[in-house]
């Protein structure tokens, strides 16, 4: 197997594009296109076709590292393995099993995620347990479920997109977050479609628009109602499908109807005229989708802003019905799969719900272990952080970098500094590795196999292809080995397949049911779309064609034909191919799901649910001594927290450093050249990076990347108000003040 080609996923964003990694005779891989995955058929951006160069042990941890003196020291894996094991022992033991926190990450596969919430509940016995997922789409997430009932990013595949007849994008830079993706909408340009984006700026993805719309940080909740407002005053609801499909609009109707497009046009800035451009773009087509992404999901007000534009497509008819609905761009690589599988603060397995007695019942009988004995909720994710050193005394970490990504960056520095023991596991010695009491190096995306689910809910097997450095192992290898060492032998296998064997036993008949699907599946039929029931004996196929008996939700054609793009030529042999029940031809036959809703929604009456929401300010408005708004984002060339992309030499020389990018009317005032060092004040800090001058942003906002950690951090910037629903800090709004940094 290693040392042929390997079909698998890119192990960066949400969109997971297919690439083939190939091992080269004098070492390294060669990763090459893929065409055969229909998401991004064969394209690749930077950050894809770079990805094999962090598999270099120059740039990636190989030994386990233990504290010794104030230094991180090399150590074998018993002896790292024995103090991380003792030290949580100890903590639980002298403060209870509260004090150990653990917190995973969107980027874990979906079987390390499964382990990671198994091992926090059954093993530690803690409640405190959340991930960095909670900062990416948990504001989207808990809109969905509200307004359907279920929570999957995209109800629908990317493929949807150019058929549709208008799409409005909100706060979503795809074109330097996931470039392929964008083809999705040039196809929707060209097939007569229109594309409005909302963004404070204009970005690269603006610019493709057919209209953008440039609110101020922090409004979008005014503008999806001055939108509503205007589709009642206009007539252009959809009385039929409020009536048979949903329920609440009297109440959400009489909310937009006190916000009038001129009050709007005060709060947001957006001119009226432009308000009703949108609303005929949106309303004119047959068709037509909203789409959000964190610009809407990261406020303290996240999930009514993405409440306010689910009542814009549910008031128009346009959710639940082909070629339209809502969807959320989820940004982490298994960003979808992390918050499924039991790394959530308040869930369990198959997105079940921790505080729900038969989810209990039915993931403790999978686990083997008393109901009784599984913790309740704890913290969200920066609470979570906000705790350690307090009552959280040890901290278990797996792919995160809060140091840099985290709110109030300083200040969770800060606490990681005051636990008592701190343990990361991780690919490199990240920021927040470097501060560790014991680092492990663990394997990465080509070097196991493990499954992620994609934006689309598109379930995805990524295959080892190449052999990991001496001296590395997996995150499984990690906890089986401290679950022995805590007295648990059983329940933690290294073999992810196996993993995900009584993974999918938990996630049966939960919201999101990965019970019908195999790796073997995954792989012949490029992806599987959850939820996806094991079908009762009797309707396997033996031809792998449509199944008798088999109740399709979308009415569409079955994943793994026209919607998967067919089979992959070259997968080469997958792990369990040998034996075990799984090796088998599958005994199940449900097709997936790629489309949701169609017929009902998830709720207990099949009727969406609109909610009844409301303008409210920012939690940190601009005033005399903080007078601009700063937001944040990526670049192109980056990833997240920079943990690995900043490793990679091609992708440093394009994104070198973090910027400061204002307005040149703003820059005038400030006496500010391109390239001056600005400092940029929050009442959290204070970060300096070099002005950027463009006109694509508005004058009274600053807009910095958050990809780098030191004094150009943007994130030491950021206000940690949470949203009360989903727990999402406000990364995309706060106020500042700009200096220009004398240069000396
Ligand atoms: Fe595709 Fe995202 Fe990887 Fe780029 S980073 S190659 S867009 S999956």
């Amino acid at each position: 197997m290693e040392n042929t080609s390997t079909p698998t996923h890119c192990p960066y964003c949400a969109l997971q594009c297919g690439m083939n990694i190939t091992p080269l005779p004098q070492g390294g891989v060669e990763v090459t296109e893929r065409a055969d995955f229909p998401v991004n058929r064969g394209a690749l951006c930077g950050k894809g076709r770079t990805a094999a160069e962090v598999l270099s042990p120059a740039v990636r941890l190989t030994t386990p590292l233990v504290r010794e003196g104030g230094r991180l020291v090399e150590a074998s894996w018993p002896e790292a393995l024995d103090r991380i094991a003792g030290r949580l022992a100890a903590t639980r033991e002298r403060y209870g099993p509260d004090a150990v926190g653990v917190f995973g990450g969107g980027g874990l596969t979906n079987e390390k995620a499964y382990a990671l919430g198994k091992f926090a509940r059954v093993v530690l016995g803690t409640s405190q347990i959340d991930y960095n997922g909670r900062f990416c789409m948990s504001s989207a997430a808990a809109a969905g479920t509200k307004a359907f009932g279920l929570d999957r990013g995209l109800p629908f595949p990317l493929e949807d997109i150019p058929r549709t007849g208008c799409v409005i994008l909100v706060g979503s830079n795809l074109a330097e977050t996931m470039p392929p993706s964008l083809r999705f909408f040039t196809e929707l340009r060209e097939n007569g479609g229109t594309l409005i984006v909302v963004d404070p700026r204009r970005t690269r993805t603006a610019e493709q628009a057919d209209l953008h719309l440039a609110p101020r940080p922090g409004t979008d909740l005014a503008l999806a109602l001055g939108l509503l407002h205007l589709v009642v005053a206009e007539g252009r609801t959809d009385e039929e499908y409020i009536r048979e499909r949903t329920t609440g609009w009297e109440e959400a109707r009489a909310a937009a109807m006190a916000h009038w497009p001129e009050y709007v046009e005060r709060i947001t800035g957006v001119p009226v005229p432009l308000l009703r451009e949108a609303v005929r773009m949106f309303c004119e087509p047959e068709a037509a989708m909203v789409l959000t992404a964190r610009g809407p999901e990261q406020q303290s007000k996240g999930t009514d802003t993405v409440g306010a534009w689910i009542n814009l497509c549910l008031a128009t008819g346009r959710a639940g019905r082909p070629l339209s609905g809502y969807g959320c761009l989820t940004g982490q690589g298994n960003g979808q799969g992390g918050r499924e599988h039991g790394q959530k603060a308040d869930q369990l397995p198959g997105y079940r719900k921790l505080d729900d007695p038969a989810a209990r019942r039915h993931v403790a009988g999978v686990w083997g272990v008393d109901p009784d004995s599984l913790p309740g909720p704890g913290r969200s994710a920066y609470e979570l952080l906000d705790a350690l050193g307090g009552d959280v005394r040890a901290l278990l970490l797996m792919g995160s970098n809060p140091v840099v990504s985290a709110p109030r960056a300083a200040h969770v520095e800060g606490r990681l500094r005051s636990l008592d023991f701190l343990a990361v596991a991780d690919v490199v010695l990240s920021e927040t590795a470097e501060l560790a009491d014991v680092v492990l190096p663990v394997t990465q995306w080509a070097e196991e196999t493990g499954t992620t689910t994609s934006l689309e809910g598109r379930v995805l097997l990524r295959r080892r292809a190449v052999a990991p450095p001496p001296g590395v192992h997996s995150d499984l290898y990690v906890l089986h080995e401290l679950a022995g060492r805590l007295g648990v032998e059983k329940g933690f296998p290294t073999d992810p397949e196996e993993v995900f064997g009584e993974l999918r036993r938990a996630s049966a008949g939960g919201p999101a049911d990965y019970s019908g699907i195999t790796y073997r599946r995954l792989a012949e039929e490029n992806g599987v779309f959850w939820p996806c029931p094991e079908e009762p004996a009797g309707t396997t196929q033996a031809d792998g064609g449509k199944p008798a008996g088999t109740t399709r939700a979308d009415g569409g054609e079955p994943a793994g034909t026209a919607e998967a793009g067919g089979g992959e030529p070259d997968r080469g042999a997958l792990p369990g191919d040998a034996a075990g029940a799984d090796a088998a031809p599958p005994a199940v036959a449900h097709p997936g799901t790629p489309r949701l809703f169609l017929d009902r929604f998830a709720t207990p009456d099949g009727r969406a649910r609109f909610v009844a929401v409301a303008h409210r300010a920012t939690a940190e408005e601009p005033d005399a001594e903080y007078p601009l708004l700063l937001t944040t984002g990526r670049v192109v060339a980056q990833y997240q927290s920079g943990a690995q992309t900043r490793r990679v030499a091609e992708l440093n020389a394009a994104a070198p450093g973090p910027f400061v990018e204002l307005h040149p009317r703003l820059a005038a005032r400030l006496g500010a050249a391109d390239g001056d060092p600005l400092a940029v004040v929050s009442r959290r800090g204070r970060a300096v990076a070099p002005a950027r001058i463009t006109d694509t942003i508005r004058p009274d906002t600053v807009f910095m990347p958050f990809h780098w950690p030191g004094e150009g951090r943007a994130n030491t910037l950021t206000n940690p108000a949470l949203d009360p629903t989903s727990r999402m800090p406000e990364f995309k709004s706060c106020a500042v003040r700009v200096e220009v940094v004398p240069r000396s």
